[in-house]
């Protein structure tokens, strides 16, 4: 059984490029993007600065995140090792570059479809060696089998001492590093220090010259080091995945609130909680559904999802149970039509617990997100639970002086949203307060104090968290009759600024995840 993997000389690689231009020519890799790139770092502290080089790809990792996410056996291993890629069931969802620890996925502009480095899978098939080693001046690459002893790669691995890039993440990397500075493995070493534009000017505190702000860092014994040049990785996720977290919340919120109801017996307010409540579920699932498939870059191979479903990929299973729930929300629907409170009463449950799975898969889609320490925690789960329960209550809450309802069922709501915008808050204080891995600290700092602290803090807690918490306490400790005008007012207030806070945290959560460089 061969088993193919690199091995990256830095001791002798000269940073000429080569490997890259010729990566590019050989896989008509468009501009900006590419399958192969040469990272510099400079190290030191002027007059005694030194330039780092190192070859990022594909580590054709032997477990490979973006294989096991991968929804339609987009990527998927050959017999031989090399992670390799099928364009043509590719649906542009951009799991795998979030799974990918290594950055080493990119979005193909032309096609829009993920692609990397594959070995170049076709020359090795007809015993050619990948175009990259062939055109490396220095022979500073090494492709072959890494369990062959006898094959030179096997020789070199054998004869000296390698690294790999974040070993921690359990990947098992078929790239290996001789030569290589810590610091230009370890894109963390130099995520403090602003990147610079390569031969460009030294600036107050840039990392080449003394920097007082620095002092402590070199006090710690860390070599200053900042990249000078790499190649871009935009976030893939962006608005859209956060929109669809907020109305995926409300969606399964509505009839878990609902079937709460039904079980406090408030069944008998038929036309909010048979009609109004799986009205808004569907809806939303349908609103869901569309921001899923909006945020493809094939959107048009959406059904592939589920025609060619790779069942470890959460992204798959989650379209199922999405699926399942609307078919439940659309019984229930039915029964609050035809006036058949037993069937209403049939489904509460099952409609709770696919509710439930609605909310919470997505803890486990993040999870299955390699690259992105930050959506790793146990937390997301209960997070995820508790924002459906508020968005769920809210939503309704929104809708509900639409209706003439008894007091108990809003005071019911009231108490609901109450629950669940202290859930929020008690969860993700103990996330973010919980000491992580660096990488995750500095995905914390860049939610609450760097570029994502707006959202966070303004919408995220003050108008999601801060608004409804006051507003549910005032009226339920002050109002008899949350039913009156004004009163039904500010309980609808509550429930928008719930949605819209939500939105606010999500989209910061969403971003702050990808903000930390992973190469
Ligand atoms: Fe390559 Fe990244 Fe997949 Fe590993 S996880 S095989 S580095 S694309």
């Amino acid at each position: 059984m061969t088993r193919l993997g690199f091995l990256i000389d830095q001791d002798t690689c000269i940073g000429c490029h080569a490997c890259t231009v010729a990566c590019k020519a050989e896989h008509d890799v468009p501009l900006g993007v590419n399958r192969t790139w040469v990272k510099y770092i400079e190290k030191g502290s002027f007059p005694d600065v030194r330039r780092f080089y190192s070859v990022m790809r594909c580590n054709h990792c032997d477990d490979a995140p973006c294989i096991t996410i991968c929804p339609t056996t987009a990527l998927f291993r050959l017999s031989n090792g090399i992670v390799d890629f099928d364009d043509s069931v590719c649906i542009g969802c951009k799991s795998c570059m979030n799974a990918c620890p290594y950055d080493a996925l990119y979005l193909n502009p032309e096609t829009g479809t993920a692609h990397k480095c594959n070995f170049c899978a076709h020359r090795v098939e007809s015993g050619l060696e990948p175009s990259c080693v062939v055109v490396c001046p220095t022979r500073s690459i090494w492709a072959g089998d890494l369990d062959d002893p006898a094959s030179p790669i096997a020789v070199m691995l054998a004869r000296h001492g390698t690294a790999v890039r974040a070993p921690e993440q359990g990947t098992r990397p078929k790239l290996f590093y001789k030569g290589a500075d810590e610091a230009a493995l370890d894109p963390l070493r130099t995520a403090i220090a602003p990147d610079g534009m390569i031969w460009a000017d030294t600036r107050p505190g840039h990392p080449t010259r003394p920097a007082a702000g620095r002092d402590h860092e070199r006090d710690a014994g860390q070599d200053l080091a900042r990249t000078v040049y790499t190649t871009e990785h935009p976030a893939p996720w962006k608005g859209k995945v956060s929109a669809y977290l907020v109305t995926k919340a409300i969606s399964a919120g509505a009839l878990l609130v609902a079937a709460l109801l039904v079980l406090n017996g408030d069944i008998a307010e038929r036309g909010f909680v048979g009609l109004a409540a799986p009205v808004l579920a569907l809806a939303f699932a349908a609103l869901t559904g569309a921001l899923l498939i909006a945020d493809l870059r094939q959107p048009r191979r959406f059904a592939l999802v589920f025609l060619r479903p790779q069942w470890r990929s959460w992204l798959v299973r989650g379209a199922f149970v999405l699926a399942a729930y609307g078919a439940v929300a659309v019984l229930w629907l039915l029964g609050g039509l035809l006036d058949q409170e037993w069937v209403v009463q049939l489904v509460a449950l099952p409609a709770a617990v696919l509710a439930a799975g609605t909310a919470g898969y997505t803890a486990y889609l993040f999870g299955q997100c390699e690259g992105r320490d930050l959506w790793q925690t146990p937390l997301l789960l209960p997070l995820l639970l508790a924002q459906a329960v508020a968005a769920g209550a809210a939503s309704l809450l929104v809708v509900a002086p639409l209706f003439d309802l008894d007091e108990s069922v809003v005071t019911t709501l009231l108490w609901t949203l109450l629950g669940g915008v202290v859930a929020i808050a008690l969860v993700a204080f103990c996330e973010l307060s919980s000491r992580g891995s660096a990488h995750v600290e500095l995905a914390v700092a860049a939610m609450t104090r760097g570029r994502y602290w707006r959202r966070f803090w303004l919408l995220g807690v003050g108008v999601g968290l801060v608004v409804p918490m006051v507003a549910a306490a005032v009226l339920l400790a002050a109002v008899h009759d949350p039913t009156g005008g004004a009163a039904a007012a500010l309980a609808a207030i509550a429930g928008l600024a719930t949605v819209i806070g939500l939105f606010g945290y999500e989209d910061a959560f969403v971003r702050a995840g990808q903000a930390v460089p992973l190469s």
